[in-house]
C-alpha cells in the first residue's frame, strides 16, 4: 500500500512538469535531448537489454534484474580498467524496490567479483539519489527508454542517437548487449 501510493505520487510528479506540453512538443523535447546525448563525446553508455522470453533464471542462476545489473557493473569495471579514467562511482536511482537488492549485490561483487571480473575500480560506497532531482539519472532513463522502444516497437529515431554513445572497442559496441535468441538481426546485436 505504501509502495503503491509512493509510485502514484512519483508517476504524477513525472507528468506534472510536462503537462503543459502537447504530445508532439513532448516528443520533440525527448528527441532534442537524445540529440544532445549523441554528441556528448565523453559520455559512455552501458546497458543490458534482456528478452525475457529467452532468459531462463534457473540456467542463469540469477533473476533478470540481477543478470542485468551484474552485466552493467562488469562492463563499467572493464571500461575503467582499460581506460585512464581511474575510479568510478555508481549512482543508483533511489527506488525502494531495488535499492536494497542493489546494495546486497554490490557487496557480493566487491567481495567476490562478478562472474566475469574482479571489481577494482568501482568505489564501494553506493550512492542513491532521487531521480526527480538528478538530471543524470533522467538522461540514463531516456537512454533505457530509447533502447526499449527500439527492441519492443522497432522505433529507431531515439536509439540511433543514444546508441552512438555505447562504449566501443574499435568497431564493436561492447557497452550494450541484447540478450536474446541467437541470430537476432537488430543493430545492437550486429554491433556487439
Ligand atoms: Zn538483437
Amino acid at each position: 500500500m505504501r509502495l503503491s501510493s509512493y509510485q502514484t505520487r512519483k508517476n504524477y510528479q513525472k507528468t506534472e512538469a510536462y503537462v503543459h506540453l502537447t504530445r508532439r512538443e513532448r516528443r520533440q523535447a525527448v528527441s532534442d535531448i537524445a540529440g544532445l546525448i549523441s554528441n556528448w563525446g565523453v559520455a559512455r553508455l552501458f546497458a543490458e537489454c534482456i528478452d525475457k522470453v529467452h532468459f531462463d533464471p534457473t540456467i542463469a542462476m540469477r533473476s533478470v534484474h540481477e543478470q542485468a545489473f551484474e552485466q552493467v557493473v562488469s562492463r563499467f569495471e572493464q571500461y575503467l580498467k582499460n581506460s585512464d579514467e581511474g575510479y568510478g562511482l555508481l549512482i543508483h536511482d533511489n527506488n525502494q524496490t531495488v535499492a536494497k537488492r542493489h546494495t546486497e549485490l554490490m557487496k557480493t561483487f566487491l567481495r567476490k567479483g562478478t562472474l566475469w571480473t574482479k571489481i577494482r575500480h568501482i568505489i564501494e560506497t553506493p550512492m542513491f539519489v532521487d531521480s526527480q532531482l538528478t538530471s543524470m539519472v533522467q538522461l540514463a532513463d531516456l537512454c533505457a527508454y530509447a533502447l526499449r522502444r527500439y527492441l519492443e516497437n522497432g522505433e529507431e529515431e531515439l536509439v540511433d542517437l543514444v546508441f552512438r554513445r555505447a562504449d566501443r572497442r574499435g568497431q564493436i559496441a561492447v557497452g550494450v548487449r541484447h540478450f536474446t535468441s541467437p541470430g537476432c538481426l537488430c543493430k545492437i546485436c550486429a554491433s556487439h
